[in-house]
Protein backbone atom coordinates (compact mmCIF):
# COMPACT_ATOMS: atom_id res chain seq x y z
CA UNK A 1 0.00 0.00 0.00
CA UNK A 2 1.50 3.23 -0.57
CA UNK A 3 0.67 6.22 1.15
CA UNK A 4 1.08 9.92 0.31
CA UNK A 5 1.61 11.78 3.73
CA UNK A 6 2.17 15.00 3.11
CA UNK A 7 4.72 16.75 5.38
CA UNK A 8 2.52 18.78 8.05
CA UNK A 9 2.42 22.63 7.02
CA UNK A 10 1.04 25.28 9.57
CA UNK A 11 -0.80 28.14 6.97
CA UNK A 12 -1.52 31.34 9.09
CA UNK A 13 -4.44 33.28 6.96
CA UNK A 14 -4.00 37.07 6.15
CA UNK A 15 -6.80 39.81 5.03
CA UNK A 16 -5.28 42.22 2.75
CA UNK A 17 -7.60 45.84 2.81
CA UNK A 18 -6.69 48.03 0.38
CA UNK A 19 -8.58 51.44 0.27
CA UNK A 20 -10.96 52.61 -2.84
CA UNK A 21 -9.71 56.21 -3.18
CA UNK A 22 -5.85 56.27 -2.38
CA UNK A 23 -4.98 52.78 -2.44
CA UNK A 24 -3.20 52.29 0.63
CA UNK A 25 -2.77 48.78 1.09
CA UNK A 26 -2.68 47.33 5.22
CA UNK A 27 -2.39 43.57 5.41
CA UNK A 28 -3.31 41.94 9.32
CA UNK A 29 -4.30 38.85 9.99
CA UNK A 30 -7.42 36.96 8.88
CA UNK A 31 -10.11 37.47 11.13
CA UNK A 32 -13.14 35.35 11.84
CA UNK A 33 -16.04 36.87 9.50
CA UNK A 34 -13.35 38.34 6.59
CA UNK A 35 -14.51 37.53 2.88
CA UNK A 36 -13.38 39.52 0.08
CA UNK A 37 -15.07 43.20 -0.83
CA UNK A 38 -16.03 43.06 2.57
CA UNK A 39 -15.69 46.92 3.88
CA UNK A 40 -14.04 47.27 6.93
CA UNK A 41 -14.21 51.47 8.07
CA UNK A 42 -12.36 54.24 7.00
CA UNK A 43 -8.91 54.68 5.64
CA UNK A 44 -6.44 56.05 8.31
CA UNK A 45 -4.28 57.16 5.40
CA UNK A 46 -6.22 59.60 3.21
CA UNK A 47 -9.65 59.89 6.12
CA UNK A 48 -12.23 59.83 2.99
CA UNK A 49 -11.46 56.65 1.25
CA UNK A 50 -13.45 53.20 2.28
CA UNK A 51 -10.95 49.98 3.35
CA UNK A 52 -12.27 46.70 2.14
CA UNK A 53 -10.51 43.34 2.11
CA UNK A 54 -9.30 42.88 -1.50
CA UNK A 55 -7.45 39.87 -0.99
CA UNK A 56 -7.45 36.89 1.79
CA UNK A 57 -4.50 34.33 1.09
CA UNK A 58 -2.74 31.97 3.23
CA UNK A 59 1.15 31.49 4.32
CA UNK A 60 2.85 28.58 4.96
CA UNK A 61 4.59 29.00 8.23
CA UNK A 62 8.16 27.77 8.49
ZN1 LIG B 1 -7.18 56.03 1.60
Amino acid sequence: MISFRKKQEVIEPYSVEQCNSCNATKKRKFAKDDYVFKETGKCTSCNNGQMMIAKIYGEVLK
